[in-house]
């Protein structure tokens, strides 16, 4: 089946295969066709050009995008979209003046969903994670991480890494699975922490490989949580059983955590609020990709990650939603590119770069997903007639998606639902 897109008013983020990632200066640049077409063959990519150079061959169907632009689908490496129940309680009481912090200290917070998910069916944690993950894709997501992490039982921990098991099998976007058994510390293991670090390493994490139900291990690293020795610890015991670190670190406080991810070869260290210049000068010495999460800042009104401090490093940086019931009930990369050009003074062709190509880095899905390549899936976004990408993060709150594509179909979510 050969699908023909013509007049597309720009295809954007249009790359040679080879392209893993974009870095520095080179975020700023976005390469683009005006006035483009492009071909797409079963779930592929097949060709594109300029329409002043148009397509002669053959083809089954012609999609006339009159007007609108083409983009590749964002790519959102960082989410717990697997989680049970919500937390607008939570919300209200810190309008009332709570801080993030005193809630966990109250039993909320992570232990709260953890309580929630844990008295929650594996069927009935699948049919709430499935609804959000069928609203992320209809904004534009086509390929995205998602972590455990809100079990903190053996139990609860392995029921939330099947679910996103099936949610890979049964939706057509690649779906990463990390294990973050070292959220939070449950309370009954509040004055001995260690012993709840053991169970984590010694008996989940062995049944997590053993099962196969995850490819990336994580760490909530920051004071009041897990300590630079927990997650060297970890970080050690998970390489041995064939788990790359992606990271939780510095999100309030800056204490060693990207030194031992990235002694760990970690593939991301997200959050990254709170930045020292040691921080950074360790990451210009690896192959570690930081990554920002715009709306977690937004939601808890703290500091956004200095996103012009790590590219004018020469870093490459991605964007992720974080997608969770705490600190980010939001799952809209629109909105995290949108916040990153308002907050983080990053361009228009850096945040699209950050959302697009340096996300799929950060997934190591980047030969597959993250820009127009030929021979990459044909996972992208068609937007409403729109005057200049610019607009996507300038119309922050606008919806300007027209349609998305998933391996060359158009998605849509009845055909979810008959699965
Ligand atoms: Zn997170």
């Amino acid at each position: 089946m050969k699908t023909l897109f013509k007049n597309i008013k720009q295809l954007l983020q249009v790359r040679d295969s080879g392209v893993l990632k974009v870095s520095g200066a080179e975020m700023k640049e976005l390469p683009s066709i005006s006035n483009a077409w492009m071909l797409v063959e079963d779930d592929r990519i097949a060709d594109f050009g300029s329409m002043n150079d148009a397509y002669t061959g053959d083809f089954d169907k012609a999609v006339d995008l009159n007007g609108k632009m083409l983009l590749p689908s964002w790519c959102d490496s960082h989410t717990h979209i697997v989680y049970a129940g919500n937390r607008e309680q939570e919300f209200a009481d810190r309008i009332k003046g709570l801080t993030y912090e005193e809630i966990a200290n109250r039993g909320g917070g992570i232990l709260n969903s953890a309580e929630t998910l844990q008295k929650t069916s594996e069927n009935e944690l699948y049919e709430q994670s499935a609804r959000r993950l069928e609203e992320v894709i209809g904004l534009g997501t086509g390929a995205v991480e998602i972590k455990s992490g809100y079990g903190l039982t053996e139990d609860a921990e392995l029921k939330m890494l099947r679910v996103i098991r099936k949610l890979k099998k049964n939706y057509q976007l690649p779906v990463k699975a990390t294990f973050l058994g070292a959220h939070a510390i449950p309370s009954e293991f509040k004055s001995e922490p260690k012993i709840y670090m053991d169970l984590v390493i010694e008996e989940i994490l062995p049944e997590v490989a053993r099962q196969e139900l995850a490819e990336y291990i994580d760490i909530f690293c920051e004071k009041g949580y897990f300590s630079v020795e927990d997650t060297n610890r970890l970080l050690t015991e998970a390489k041995k059983l064939g788990l790359k670190p992606k990271i939780h670190v510095n999100q309030f406080h800056s204490i060693g955590g990207i030194k031992a991810a990235v002694d760990h070869g970690a593939l991301s260290v997200d959050h990254l609020e709170v930045m020292t210049s040691e921080d950074l000068e360790i990451l210009k010495n690896s192959q570690t990709i930081p990554v920002a999460l715009p709306s977690c800042s937004l939601f808890l009104s703290i500091p956004y990650t200095p996103a012009r401090d790590l590219i004018d490093a020469g870093l490459p940086l991605a964007l992720a939603t974080d997608f969770n019931p705490g600190s980010t009930p939001s799952g809209n990369m629109n909105l995290v590119i949108s916040l990153a050009c308002i907050k983080m003074k990053m361009t228009p062709e850096e945040a699209i770069n950050a959302a697009t190509i340096n996300g799929a880095y950060a997934m190591e899905l980047s030969e597959e997903v993250g820009s127009i390549t030929r021979g990459k899936k044909a996972n992208f976004i068609v937007t409403k007639e729109i005057p200049s990408y610019t607009f996507l993060p300038y119309a922050f709150g606008t919806n300007s998606i027209d349609s998305v594509y998933l391996n060359g179909k158009i998605w849509q979510h009845e055909s979810a639902k008959s699965l």
